[in-house]
Parts: C-alpha cells; sequence; structure tokens
C-alpha cells in the first residue's frame, strides 16, 4: 500500500475540526508517527490530551482512503460523552455496547461495513466476538481497516491497578490484522506495567512516547488521621466550597455514610459504588457530569474515562493500595490544566488494615510480595518529609526534581525527630508480650505503655509488665503516629492471624540493640498547615481574566450553553469547554472570522452554534 501523504495536513486539520492551533507537547510525534503506519506505545498524564493522539490520526487516515479506525476502551457507560464530543465536532464517530437497541446496532454495523464510518468505540469483549472479528475481517480485506486504538491499557496487566481480563484477548488484533497499525494508550504504568503491556499486545515493534508525568496544576496534600469527617468537612469548606470533587472511599458501606453525612452538612454529595442498581449509578454519574458543584463520593470502581475537566479535588478517605492507583484517581482532577486539589487523609488503622489484606490475600508469595511493596511504595510517599511531588516524580522513573513548593511538605515542612527510644520502648513491649506468648494490636500495647489501667489490662495481668507506664511521657495520639511510621519502615510487622495484632520483624532487632536510629516525622503544626492554603485557593489565576461586562457575557453563554447541551442530552463541555466561553467573553467577536479565531472551536461547532453565539456577543 503506498501511503499517501498524511502530515502536512495534520495541523490544518487539527484546526478545522477541534478549533487549536498547536499540538501540545509529544502529539504531533505521536502523530506524524501514527499516520505513517507506525506501532506506538503512548505514557500521557490525565489532561495530557491522549485522544487526539489516535483521533487526529483516525480522521487524517479516513480521509485518505485508509477507513475505519477501531477505539478500545473499557467502559462502555463513557463511550457515549467520547462519541457525543466527536459527533459535535463534524467526525462520523458511533460506538457499540449493550446499551443500544437491535435496531441502533445495526444501523451502526451498516455504517461502519460501508466505510464511511471513522472511528468505533468498543469494548474489549464485544471487539473479540467471532461476529464482529469476521466484520473487521471483511474490511480488512477491503483495505478499510486502518487503526486500532488501545485505550487505558495498564488494563492488560495483572501488575496495575485495574486489571481487565477482557484485555487479554487483545493481542488477537495484532495475529489478525498484523499490517493494521496499533497505538496504545495509558495514563499509568510504573516499570513493570509498561514491560507487561509491552509483552501481552506484542508491541515489541512499537515506539514508546513518554510524556513527563507531572501534573502541576494538581495539589498534593496528606493529612495524618485524626476525624477524617471532620477533617473532610473542613478541607472542602476551606478550599472547595461549591466545587466538584471526588471522594473515594474502600467499602460500599462507607460510601453511602459518608454521602449521607455530607448531605447533613450542606455539601451536595451523591454516592456510587458497584453495588448500587445500575440505573442509579447511571444517573448519579450523569448529573456529575452535568451539574455543577457536585461531590461524588464512590469506591474506586468509579472514574476511570471520566473525562469531565473541571473536577477541582479528588479526595481520599482511605489509604490508597499503590502509587499508581493513588496516582490515577487523583489525576482524574484538574484536567482542565486549573487549579486542583489530592487530598489524603491516612493514619495507623489503615496502614493495620492494609498490611493485613496484603499478608493474608489469595494468590501466590510472588503475588503477596508484590502487594507489599505496592504498599511499601505508597507509605513512604504518605511518611516523606521531601517534596511529594518529587518522590511521586522519582517513583515513575523521573528522579532529581526540584521541590515544586506546590505539595504540602513543601509549603510547611515537617520536622524529623529522632524516635529511637520511643520505637525501643514499643518494640520491648512486643517482646515481653511474646516471652508470656501473647500478641495484641497497637491499641492495647499502647494502653500498657501509657500505663493505663482497665479491666483488661488487669485480669490480664499487664500491670505487672516492666514496660507497663513507661510510654506515659507522650500521649495516645503521639503513639499512634510512632506504631503507624514503624510498620511504614517494616521495623514491626501485622500478624498472619487476621486480627491486627503486631510482631516483630528481622530489622526490629538491630533498634532494639541500639544499633539503628529511627527517624521520625512530626506533622507540622495545624495553624502553620493552614496558612498554605492561601496561595492554593482555588484560584482562577490561570483563566482569561474578564471585567465585570466580560463577566456577565460569560454568565450568558454559559446559561446558552447549559440550555443547549440540555437539548443535545450531552455535557456543558461537551459543547464548549469554560475557557473557550471565557475567551470569547473576553474577545467579544462579532463576525465569524474572529470567532474562528478563538481556542477549541472547530468548523463544525463554527457552522452548528456560530450563529447563536454571535447574537449573544452582539447583544
Ligand atoms: P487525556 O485523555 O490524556 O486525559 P484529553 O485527551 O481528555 O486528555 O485532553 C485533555 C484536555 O486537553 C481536553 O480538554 C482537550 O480538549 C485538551 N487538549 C488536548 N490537546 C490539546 C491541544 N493540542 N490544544 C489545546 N487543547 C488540547
Ligand atoms: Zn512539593
Amino acid at each position: 500500500m503506498t501511503a499517501p501523504r498524511l502530515d502536512d495536513s495534520l495541523v490544518p486539520l487539527l484546526h478545522e475540526v477541534f478549533g487549536y492551533s498547536a499540538f501540545r507537547g509529544a502529539q504531533q510525534e505521536i502523530v506524524e508517527h501514527v499516520c505513517a503506519d507506525g506501532d506506538a506505545l503512548v505514557l500521557m498524564p490525565t489532561g495530557g490530551g491522549k485522544s487526539l493522539c489516535y483521533q487526529v490520526p483516525a480522521i487524517a487516515r479516513h480521509r485518505a482512503g485508509r477507513g475505519l479506525t477501531v477505539v478500545v476502551s473499557p467502559l462502555i457507560a463513557l463511550m457515549h460523552d467520547q462519541v457525543g464530543a466527536l459527533e459535535e465536532a463534524g467526525v462520523n464517530a458511533a460506538y457499540l455496547n449493550s446499551s443500544l437497541t437491535f435496531d441502533e446496532a445495526q444501523r451502526i454495523e451498516r455504517e461502519m461495513m460501508s466505510g464511511r464510518l471513522v472511528m468505533l468505540y468498543a469494548a474489549p469483549e464485544r471487539l473479540t466476538t467471532p461476529r464482529f472479528l469476521s466484520q473487521l475481517d471483511s474490511l480488512y480485506e477491503r483495505g478499510l481497516l486502518s487503526l486500532f486504538a488501545i485505550d487505558e491499557a495498564h488494563c492488560v496487566s495483572q501488575w496495575g491497578h485495574d486489571f481487565r481480563v477482557d484485555y487479554l484477548g487483545l493481542n488477537v488484533l495484532h495475529e489478525r490484522f498484523a499490517n493494521v497499525p496499533r497505538i496504545a494508550l495509558t495514563a499509568t504504568a510504573d516499570d513493570l506495567t509498561r514491560a507487561d503491556i509491552i509483552e501481552r499486545l506484542q508491541l515489541e515493534q512499537a515506539s514508546v512516547f513518554i510524556s513527563s508525568f507531572d501534573r502541576p496544576n494538581i495539589r498534593y496534600a496528606i493529612v495524618e488521621k485524626d476525624n477524617a469527617r471532620a477533617q473532610l468537612r473542613r478541607f472542602i469548606l476551606d478550599e472547595h466550597t461549591g466545587d466538584a470533587g471526588i471522594v473515594y472511599c474502600q467499602s460500599r458501606k462507607k460510601v453511602e455514610e459518608t454521602a449521607a453525612w455530607l448531605n447533613g452538612e450542606g455539601i451536595s454529595a451523591l454516592a456510587y459504588h458497584a453495588g448500587l442498581d445500575a440505573g442509579v449509578r447511571r444517573d448519579h454519574q450523569d448529573r456529575f457530569l452535568r451539574e455543577d458543584g457536585i461531590v461524588m463520593v464512590a469506591t474506586i470502581a468509579f472514574g476511570m474515562g471520566i473525562d469531565k475537566p473541571d473536577v477541582r479535588f479528588v479526595a481520599h478517605l482511605d489509604l490508597p493500595k499503590s502509587v499508581e492507583g493513588y496516582y490515577q484517581e487523583t489525576g482524574r482532577g484538574g484536567r482542565d490544566g486549573n487549579p486542583a486539589t489530592a487530598w489524603l487523609a491516612y493514619g495507623l488503622q489503615d496502614v493495620v488494615q492494609q498490611r493485613k489484606m496484603a499478608e493474608t490475600s489469595d494468590g501466590d508469595a510472588a503475588h503477596r510480595r508484590r502487594l507489599g511493596q505496592n504498599l511499601d511504595a505508597m507509605l513512604a510517599l504518605c511518611e516523606t518529609v521531601e517534596c511529594r511531588r518529587t518522590q511521586l516524580l522519582a517513583y515513575f522513573g523521573q528522579p532529581g526534581t526540584a521541590a515544586c513548593g506546590n505539595c504540602d511538605t513543601c509549603t510547611s515542612p515537617p520536622r524529623t525527630w529522632d524516635g529511637t527510644v520511643p520505637a525501643q520502648k514499643f518494640l520491648s513491649a512486643i517482646v515481653r508480650l511474646a516471652q508470656r506468648r501473647q500478641r495484641y494490636g497497637a491499641g492495647h500495647v499502647i494502653d500498657i505503655l501509657l500505663g493505663t489501667t482497665n479491666a483488661r489490662i488487669e485480669s490480664l495481668d499487664h500491670t505487672s509488665l516492666t514496660v507497663f507506664g513507661i510510654g506515659a511521657d507522650l500521649d495516645a495520639t503521639q503513639w499512634r503516629g510512632i506504631v503507624r511510621q514503624l510498620l511504614a519502615q517494616r521495623l514491626l510487622a501485622v500478624g498472619t492471624d487476621g486480627y491486627g495484632t503486631l510482631e516483630l520483624t528481622d530489622d526490629s532487632a538491630a533498634v532494639l540493640r541500639g544499633e539503628r536510629a529511627v527517624w521520625l516525622r512530626t506533622e507540622a503544626p495545624r495553624t502553620a498547615r493552614r496558612s498554605g492554603t492561601g496561595s492554593s485557593r482555588k484560584a482562577k489565576a490561570t483563566d482569561v481574566p474578564l471585567d465585570s461586562p466580560g463577566e456577565a457575557l460569560f454568565e450568558q453563554l454559559r446559561a446558552w450553553r447549559g440550555e443547549t447541551a440540555k437539548a443535545a442530552g450531552l455535557p456543558a463541555y461537551v459543547i464548549f469547554h469554560d475557557a473557550t466561553l471565557r475567551q470569547i467573553a473576553s474577545v467579544r467577536p462579532t463576525t465569524s472570522d474572529e470567532l474562528s479565531g478563538i481556542s477549541g472551536l472547530g468548523a463544525a461547532k463554527l457552522e452548528k452554534y456560530g450563529d447563536a453565539v454571535l447574537a449573544i456577543t452582539a447583544a
């Protein structure tokens, strides 16, 4: 097949269809590579602009007579908005999934087989059915199968945080349609996951494009859990009143309770987890996407592929199981590039709980070891006294970046102190109990050190232990902080009995013998911590500044957009992003020529909405 020259027309195409004047970062290189039939693995952070990396080649290749691009995407619920956005831009796109009626599916299949369709979104389980594959065979034979785009490619890896068994079947694409280029994309992949993606999708020949994983507009904050609900409430009220956000919890029950509680506190919240009725889930997701200022309380089942650009905060009430998970989940904030906050509260119970789960998890020893390592890395991020972003980027293979000034450890550096003596006291208590062939959880051991007398302590005769009361110089909260950090540093372990009892590790002995010092972190004083929020207020600073007639015009445009979106059954941002409306409000274009210079306004939208917008700006 002789390739028509595609790349000369790529920037004009970008402008014509999407209304953008230039590619961003590695986009151009990727798009050119794929247009020239190259395979690609693209690692780019959320909000980096992955979609255009396959959408632009899909359109360019279709115009050059190459036919259909098939986009593999894991969540059928989200295809609707993605396809809606393409249709708004005048691109013939569709999705096939179980939500369609028989007639609709038939119509789309006809469109696909005719060669007119530019992009088809499908879930992996649909793609690998014999029926679908034989339809692709027919397109392939006619030279009308152009490209495969595999979105959320980390789903193919068992090491990833989001493994989906259906993704394993995707190697059939390469085996069956060897000449069709493939582009795989993901927002998160450490070295192991990356190697896994390449192996399982047989992408050995692919060029790998790695963008920086930095999300400079996200401010990271990790706080010690004290009263998590009260802390969450303060965080939202202080920094994100009226903003859209996501609150992640580990269990369904906690999701529902937290959502109900937030509503009681006057914060509009909805619940989302896999146990809810599909209709309710859909309704909640729709409202989150379409209404302003909703807080979604969810298990991590929610959020992948959510394209909502203006999520202003992501809060975790439970410790994520890995740094990848944390990065992926927090990455759902601030896709529009405006400031967002990633906030996590964690404490001793989280550490005990997660260590217990890692130790007693199903699967082989290698799997458990991997879980343990994931947790270690997550804990190291939580306990670091250095810049969180530096640490995060080092984890993703970008070591040595300078302190960012936009995370909690940068704005209020925690102090470190020599905690060897208290560590020895705590470990000694474990030794004394072990001599009596006893094991207890953190709470009871702390009671012993504090010299608390209660019925349990007395009936167990723990007042007679030599360590009884030797830790009364500290309070229970301080002790919990110490135990948490000993667990994080693996100087203490959670037993496999499933009760959260504590035991020594191989490294504990050196501490007990005085051969190893233990450095611990102190939280910065609360007042100091809050002073950092001034600079991180939801700054509209990066937005186009508007004078007051400009603001009024912006509000008018927003109102028009709201009605238009509602009539089309689409989220408002699919019609126009806030940034586009702000620019219109600032420039006040009066002709369609002037309007076409606005970023985010392509030919199809100009045609469709130009008159309506000009009617508002001219009024
Ligand atoms: P990802 O899938 O990597 O999370 P998206 O593809 O959703 O990111 O893009 C994030 C945002 O950036 C979107 O609003 C998109 O329209 C915008 N965007 C992407 N590329 C460009 C570009 N070249 N110029 C302007 N905006 C862009
Ligand atoms: Zn920092």
